[in-house]
């Protein structure tokens, strides 16, 4: 359900020009503003961490389905999880389709699954590139990657899109080595906010897992503090929407991927992802719609 606030800040969105509606909920075109600003912050989260020599990876939306199967996301979250079909018979088959296409019909019955699932998390399809390589050196893996994600969830919340891109840094090796990345990162995380001028606060987090055994991981998940969120007050001080997260996966990736350190242990992982589109939104709606007219110093931070 999506609140009067929200509803209510997508049409001063909409009515700046800076997202374009379609017919599906949640499913956006963006402006060249707009679009500047996601820019600016994958580049500011990217300076952030430019020191440590991350190898850069860049996703389409698509991963490969045995990657969706491999992660545990059907498992943990069915109901957010997207396929990708396509047609695949003969002439017949196709006549048929115009044909139910004609009668205005549903024509999609006859689509087939395709090798390729939506990505819905940046990092996933890093993890079999790595995993390729053998076994990592001493020092892990370090990655900064950006992927469009897709999540099933209509809503006319402007900050819950079905198709939106996380920037996210990886880390795998041992439980020592991704535990000091996370921390690191939740100061930096903190650190960059800070410098776009927007107010926020961190605070343990669980994912939306699905069903009833799904009720017992987000207790678990929270009870070991595995998800920090950086939470930002959009449309509501009561309900703040995350902004940033710091995830440690334990081994369980490294499991699922076959990811080993260097003596050949399951390797553990972590990643810290920024939304691109709600740390966008949360500027405009701290600093206005015109960003010519924000601050100076979140001007720079941003562009320089
Ligand atoms: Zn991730």
């Amino acid at each position: 359900m999506s609140t009067e606030a929200q509803i209510a800040y997508r049409n001063e969105l909409l009515a700046h020009g800076l997202l374009h509606a379609t017919d599906v909920d949640g499913l956006y075109a963006r402006s060249g503003v707009f679009e500047d600003i996601a820019l600016g912050i994958a580049a500011l989260v990217s300076r952030n961490g430019a020191a440590e020599k991350p190898e850069v990876m860049r996703f389409p939306p698509g991963m490969t389905r045995g990657t969706l199967e491999r992660s545990g996301y059907l498992r943990s979250f069915p109901q957010l999880a997207g396929t990708i079909h396509a047609f695949a018979g003969g002439d017949p088959e196709h006549a048929a389709l115009l044909a139910t296409l004609d009668r205005g019909e549903d024509w999609t019955s006859g689509q087939k699954a395709t090798g390729i699932a939506f990505t819905p998390a940046a990092c996933y399809p890093a993890y079999p590139i790595v995993a390729k390589r053998g076994p990592l050196p001493a020092d892990g893996a370090l990655l900064d990657v950006q992927s469009w994600c897709f999540r099933h969830e209509p809503s006319l919340d402007p900050a819950r899109q079905q198709l939106f891109r996380q920037h996210e840094h990886v880390r795998i090796g041992t439980a020592e080595q991704v535990l000091a990345f996370r921390e690191q990162w939740l100061q930096r995380g903190r650190a960059i906010i800070e410098s776009l001028g927007v107010p926020f606060d961190v605070d343990v987090a669980n994912d939306p897992f699905f069903g009833r055994a799904g009720r017992m991981l987000a207790a678990n998940q929270r009870d070991q503090a595995l998800k920090f969120e950086l939470l930002v007050a959009i449309t509501s001080k009561e309900k703040p929407t995350a902004c940033c997260s710091f995830n440690y996966h334990q081994d369980h990736l490294g499991h699922a991927f076959g990811l080993r350190t260097a003596d050949g242990a399951t390797a553990h992982t972590a990643c810290v992802g920024f939304g691109l589109e709600r740390i966008t939104l949360a500027l405009l709606r701290y600093h206005g719609f015109d960003p010519k007219a924000w601050p100076d110093a979140v001007r720079r931070a941003l562009w320089g």
